[in-house]
């Protein structure tokens, strides 16, 4: 009997990797944004055609990358966030698995537009198929424009896979809308089909939610602060006369990343009690800062589970500290000093 087990070609191996960071449009748009985070933009364009199906375009105006950079970003485990184990655990950027770029290349037209504020000329890089395709240098703006064209285009299974563009389309804004709320002070656009769809100044915290929910939110707010040597809280808590019967207006960011956690959700419910009709699901969106060795964000591919090393206060802070701002803020008249 010969032998039979051999390496997979990188071109396959990636496209396997790819599967689990890249489920849908959306994923792609994250990962993009999140670069751009990671480069330190303070200006964020993301550029949708046909749900995300045809073309996702990320523009920022980061650092940029130096044209050997941008050449090897696109390799598995390229990657200028982490350089040793012990980096996993003091994480302040979005990114730091290397995976994404390598993924996007393994599973779309790839086009790259980079440079550097040093340098005079940038830098122009398209792929296909996990290979570079054309390279050379052009002419464009300080930081990184990339462009996925045409998703899934070599997975017919991936892309018969894809919802419908109304659907596709709300994951995007999901995830357009969780980064932008995290990054207040910096500014985001989205366009869809030619169409500004939004247009976020850079602002405070509250501005920004008044701006991505609207105007009526302004008076719906309870700030939430409380700092411990644990954890430090800040964010908002809706009041609960306006609590909507469908989930979707509930966020926790932790380090400004994302994350759903049951756990802490169930905190925040506890601490509205009986203030709740049953069945009801009270806006917030609260920032959880922690020092990094006390998470462990490497659980998951898209990082939107974390693991605490001790979650049971952490619960306890944020039920105390918004049950308090309930009770402060006119939540029972009588009570209200502060109008
Ligand atoms: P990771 O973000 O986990 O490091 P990625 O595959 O997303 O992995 O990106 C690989 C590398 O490419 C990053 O570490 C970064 O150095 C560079 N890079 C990616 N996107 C940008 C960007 N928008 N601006 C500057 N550098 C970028
Ligand atoms: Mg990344």
């Amino acid at each position: 009997m010969p032998d039979i087990i051999h390496l997979l070609p990188d071109s396959v191996a990636n496209q396997i990797a790819a599967g689990e960071v890249i489920q849908r449009p959306a994923s792609a748009v994250k990962e993009m944004m999140e670069n751009a985070l990671d480069a330190g933009a303070s200006t964020i364009r993301l550029i949708i055609k046909d749900a995300g199906k045809a073309l996702i375009q990320v523009s920022d105006d980061g650092q940029g990358m130096s044209a050997s950079d941008a050449h090897i970003c696109f390799e598995r485990h390229a990657t200028s966030k982490i350089s040793k184990a012990e980096d996993l655990f003091s994480i302040r950027t979005m990114g730091f698995r290397g995976e994404a770029l390598a993924s996007m290349a393994a599973i779309a037209q790839v086009e790259l537009k980079t440079r550097r504020e040093e340098d005079e000329i940038g830098i122009l890089i398209q792929t296909e198929g996990s290979s570079i395709t054309r390279e050379e240098p052009c002419q464009c703006p300080k930081g990184t424009t990339i462009s996925i064209k045409n998703l899934f285009y070599n997975i017919p299974a991936r892309r018969n896979f894809l919802k419908s563009n109304a659907v596709e389309m709300r994951h995007i804004i999901d995830e357009f809308l969780r980064i932008a709320l995290s990054h207040p002070d910096r500014f985001f656009s989205l366009h869809h089909e030619g169409q500004e769809v939004y247009h976020l100044p850079k602002a405070s915290p509250k501005q920004r939610i008044v701006h991505v929910f609207g105007h009526q939110y302004s008076e719906r707010l309870v700030p939430v602060e409380e700092d411990t040597n644990i954890i430090r809280l800040q964010g908002f808590a809706g009041k609960p006369d306006y609590a909507k019967k469908t989930r979707g207006e509930q966020f926790f960011f932790v380090n400004n990343r994302y994350i759903r956690d049951g756990y802490l959700h169930h905190a925040v419910m506890n601490a509205y009690e009986e203030l709740l009709v049953p069945g009801s699901f009270p806006f917030y969106v609260l920032f959880i800062s922690i020092d990094p060795a006390a998470i462990d964000v490497n659980v998951h591919p898209t990082k939107t589970e974390i693991k605490f090393e001790d979650e049971k206060p952490v619960y306890a802070i944020i039920r105390s500290a918004v049950k308090r701002s309930l009770g402060r803020y006119n939540i029972a008249p009588s009570l209200d000093f502060e109008a």
